[in-house]
C-alpha cells in the first residue's frame, strides 16, 4: 500500500468547513483530545455523550495513541486523503497540550493530509509558534462579539495566565487575545475562518461591525452559527432561519460566508461516499 504516494489536497478551496462546494465531497475528523477549556461560554454545557448531535460534546476522550491510530486505519481502509483531521475539543484545542502531540504526530506520519483546530482564540497569539511547528495551516477562531459591553454577556469567565477574569474585563482580555492571534496567525500565512454565534437579543445588532472587523484582520470567510440554547443561556431562543439567513446575507456584503455547518461533535467522523 502506497498511502505516501496519495494525491494531497492543496488548497483552502479543499476544505469542507471553508468552502461550501468541498462540504460534501471532503470528509471531516474531529479527534476528541482536548478537555480542558479556559473561558466560560453562556451558551456552553460540557457532556460527555454518545447519543445527541451537539457542538463539543464527545462519547470519551482519546488517548494520543488512539487518536493518530484512527487516522492510520482511515487512510489505510479508504486509501485516500480525502478528508481533514482537526481537534475542536471539547475544550479548547489550545489549553491542552495534547493537541500539539497529536497533531505533530499525525503531520509526521501523514504529511499530505490537512489538519487543522478550532479555538477560542485566547491563546492564539500565545501558541501560534507550536500551532506552525505542529504543521497546522487551517485554524477556526470562535468570535462572537467585538464590544465587551455585549460580550460580558456571552462570557461568564476567562482565565488567562493564573488569573481568573468576570464580566466585562473578561470579555475585553478575550476580544484583544482574539484579534491579536488572528493578525498574528494571518501573517504567518494561516488561513483563518471565524465560527461567530448567533444570540438573538444578544449579539444579533452587532455582527456586521464584526464581519468588517473580521476581514480588515484577514479572515478568509465567517461562519454565523444559531445559538442552541444550553447551559446558562438554556432559556435563551435561538434565531429563526429568517434571522440566520439576514445575519448572512448582510454580512456577505463584507466577508464571504460559510453556509454549510453541522455544528459537529468533538468526536464527528464524517467521511464522503464514493
Ligand atoms: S470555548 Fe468552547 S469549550 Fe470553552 S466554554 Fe466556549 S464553547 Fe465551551
Ligand atoms: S462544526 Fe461546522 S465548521 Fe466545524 S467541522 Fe463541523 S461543519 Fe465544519
Amino acid at each position: 500500500m502506497n498511502i505516501a504516494g496519495l494525491p494531497a489536497m492543496t488548497s483552502v478551496l479543499e476544505h469542507p468547513c471553508f468552502n461550501d462546494e468541498a462540504h460534501e465531497r471532503i470528509g471531516r475528523i474531529h479527534l476528541p483530545v482536548a478537555p480542558r477549556c479556559n473561558i466560560q461560554c453562556n451558551y456552553c454545557e460540557h457532556r460527555m455523550c454518545a447519543d445527541i448531535q451537539h457542538p463539543g460534546w464527545a462519547a470519551r476522550l482519546l488517548s494520543e495513541a488512539e487518536a493518530v491510530d484512527l487516522v492510520r486505519s482511515v487512510i489505510v481502509e479508504r486509501q485516500a486523503y480525502d478528508f481533514v483531521v482537526g481537534v475542536a475539543g471539547p475544550g479548547d484545542a489550545l489549553a491542552n497540550d495534547k493537541t500539539f502531540h497529536v497533531l505533530a504526530s499525525i503531520r509526521g506520519m501523514h504529511p499530505q493530509l490537512t489538519t487543522c483546530l478550532c479555538t477560542n482564540g485566547l491563546l492564539l497569539d500565545d501558541r501560534l509558534h507550536d500551532i506552525v511547528e505542529a504543521g497546522v495551516r487551517t485554524i477556526t477562531v470562535t468570535v462572537n462579539v467585538t464590544d465587551s459591553r455585549v460580550g460580558k454577556d456571552i462570557y461568564s469567565r476567562v482565565h488567562y495566565q493564573d488569573t481568573t477574569y468576570q464580566g466585562e474585563e473578561a470579555a475585553a482580555i478575550l476580544i484583544e487575545k482574539q484579534f491579536l492571534g488572528i493578525r498574528g496567525a494571518v501573517a504567518a500565512g494561516l488561513h483563518v475562518k471565524a465560527n461567530t454565534v448567533l444570540v438573538p437579543g444578544v449579539n444579533d445588532e452587532h455582527l456586521l461591525e464584526l464581519a468588517r472587523q473580521l476581514r480588515d484582520t484577514g479572515v478568509t470567510v465567517m461562519n454565523i452559527m444559531p445559538l442552541i440554547p444550553a447551559g446558562k443561556m438554556k432559556n435563551y431562543r435561538p434565531p429563526s432561519c429568517g434571522e440566520l439567513q439576514r445575519a448572512r446575507q448582510q454580512c456577505a456584503e463584507v466577508i464571504r460566508q460559510f453556509h454549510s455547518c453541522e455544528q459537529c461533535r468533538a468526536d464527528v467522523i464524517f467521511l464522503p461516499s464514493r
